[in-house]
């Protein structure tokens, strides 16, 4: 860092805070760390006295120390701004939310798009996602990317009884890929998305048995990536699924 440059505190902070976090979708870009509220404010070109918008990146304090020993190089943080701004101004991520009078899932309280699973007979979830297509020009849903984490079980965790009912009825029907692997669909029925406009779609994860989903076996962290246009893509914050938290899988270290 240039020592020369002094550091000066961001005019507006809070304004200029809320619009970086909508810009990444209240998700670390480079991780997916969620907590939002201790998310750091980073000066791309590491001078600290500029404050413009198009330097600023919010990301959370692990990638912000990442950053700094280097592991994350200044191209690639560069590279991430810029692809934010160019898919945020074309199309905008409103919410996903689960298909309930359609499957046997319901929302998670106080926890961020986490699902559980209510309903043995109708295991496989619905998600409803909608979006705005921010741009002049009609936008062309055209690929779907998804990766699935299957989370540890046996931690403490909501546990509910599975009573019946059978639904039907979705647009994109997709296969939860396995664990750690990215699927990508590309779409034979494209969705047409006209400029100016909010659009909404349904996609099912199903899988070879719907016991997949039961909550007492199947927790999973969800990674939706859409394409657009056979061109750019959009990553929507991470879905849980039976879990209200991303647990990740204890490492043991051998000693040698
Ligand atoms: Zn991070």
């Amino acid at each position: 860092m240039d020592s020369k440059k002094k550091r000066i505190s961001i005019p507006q902070k809070n304004k200029v805070r809320a619009e970086l976090q909508k810009e990444i979708g209240s998700v670390c870009p480079f991780c997916t760390n969620s907590d939002v509220g201790h998310f750091q404010i980073h000066h791309i070109d590491e001078d600290p006295s500029n404050n413009d918008s198009i330097n600023l990146l919010l990301i959370c304090p692990n990638c912000h120390s990442r950053i700094t020993k280097k592991d994350i190089s200044k191209q690639e943080v560069i590279d991430k701004k810029t692809n934010l701004r160019n898919i945020n101004s074309q199309i905008q991520f409103i919410s996903v939310s689960i298909d309930e009078e359609n499957c046997g899932w319901r929302e998670i309280k106080d926890a961020k798009n986490a699902f559980m699973a209510e309903k043995l007979q109708s295991l496989f979830p619905v998600f409803i996602f909608s979006f705005i297509n921010n741009s002049s020009k009609t936008l062309l849903l055209t690929n779907i990317r998804v990766k699935a984490r299957n989370l540890p079980i046996g931690l403490s965790g909501p546990h509910t009884p599975l009573p019946s009912i059978l639904r039907s009825s979705i647009k994109y029907k997709i296969k939860l890929p396995s664990n750690g692997e990215l699927q990508e669909i590309k779409l034979k029925d494209e969705l047409e998305v006209p400029p100016k406009r909010a659009f909404k779609f349904k996609i099912e994860l199903f899988a070879e048995s719907m016991e997949i989903f039961n909550p007492q076996f199947g927790r999973f962290a969800i990674f939706f990536e859409f394409g657009f246009n056979n061109n750019f893509y959009l990553e929507i914050p991470m879905i849980l699924l039976n879990s209200p938290k991303y647990y990740e899988k204890l490492k043991y270290i051998g000693l040698a």
